[in-house]
């Protein structure tokens, strides 16, 4: 894997077009300048990997969006050391970004042959997230409660035990929506009992499955 001089032209002009659309946290930006997306894609593809798309990977799945990894991240409002829990792992690109903020990591992947690649693949890199397989529709338990958790696939409600995984002050941002789209909320946990909403733009990911998602 190589980062060539056309590799990294190509991204100065992504990171200057998710700018464009609005994203201004500098450290989410140096995140999508630093990263190679192109190494999380078959060679013969990596001259999409700058284009601001997602794109199909494996098992019929997708790495999202460049900018909506970006808003993802940015709502989160990550502090270094903060413990984030990612659900869908997919590709290991937005692991790697919320990594290069700091976080202490915890990502979940439901389809077994991602996680298989995903689990060798990242640490060739320098990212050692904390990688489970398994449904993240239910969170994870075993680790929470988490600073912020992010769902990066389109789920019909809010799980109510992402909610509870999170510390008071702890932040969710979750796509919610049908199969065609979803408005992407980021729920603010304030204390034990009390939560705020909001709710912004429209995305479209692939569907959560499991036991709070669309199917098992
Ligand atoms: N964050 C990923 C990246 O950077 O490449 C994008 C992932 S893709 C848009 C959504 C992922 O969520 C898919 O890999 C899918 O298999 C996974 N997923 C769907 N439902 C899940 C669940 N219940 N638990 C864990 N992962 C799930």
């Amino acid at each position: 894997m190589e980062d060539t001089y056309k590799h990294k032209g190509l991204r100065k002009q992504l990171v200057a077009e998710i700018k464009r659309k609005g994203i201004k946290d500098e450290k989410v930006i140096n995140a999508i300048g630093k990263i190679p997306r192109h190494f999380f894609f078959e060679k013969i593809f990596d001259i999409h990997a700058y284009e601001d798309k997602a794109f199909p990977i494996e098992a019929g799945q997708t790495i999202s969006q460049p900018y909506t990894v970006a808003f993802q991240t940015e709502l989160l409002d990550i502090q270094p050391g903060d413990k984030i829990l990612e659900i869908g792992t997919g590709s290991g690109y937005q692991a790697s970004v919320l990594m290069e903020l700091g976080a202490d990591v915890y990502t979940i992947e439901y389809q077994k042959k991602l996680y298989q690649k995903v689990i060798r693949f990242l640490p060739t890199l320098g990212y050692q997230p904390h990688m489970y397989h398994g449904d993240g529709s239910r969170g994870l338990l075993r680790f929470a409660p988490y600073d912020g958790i992010i769902v990066t696939a389109g789920a019909p409600t809010v799980p109510e035990d992402l909610v509870e995984q999170l510390k008071p002050g702890g932040r969710l941002v979750i796509p919610v929506g049908d199969d065609k789209k979803q408005s992407m909320q980021l729920i603010k946990k304030i204390s034990a009992d009390k939560i705020e909403k909001e709710a912004y733009n429209h995305f479209c990911f692939v569907p959560l499955r499991g036991q709070h998602g669309w199917s098992k």
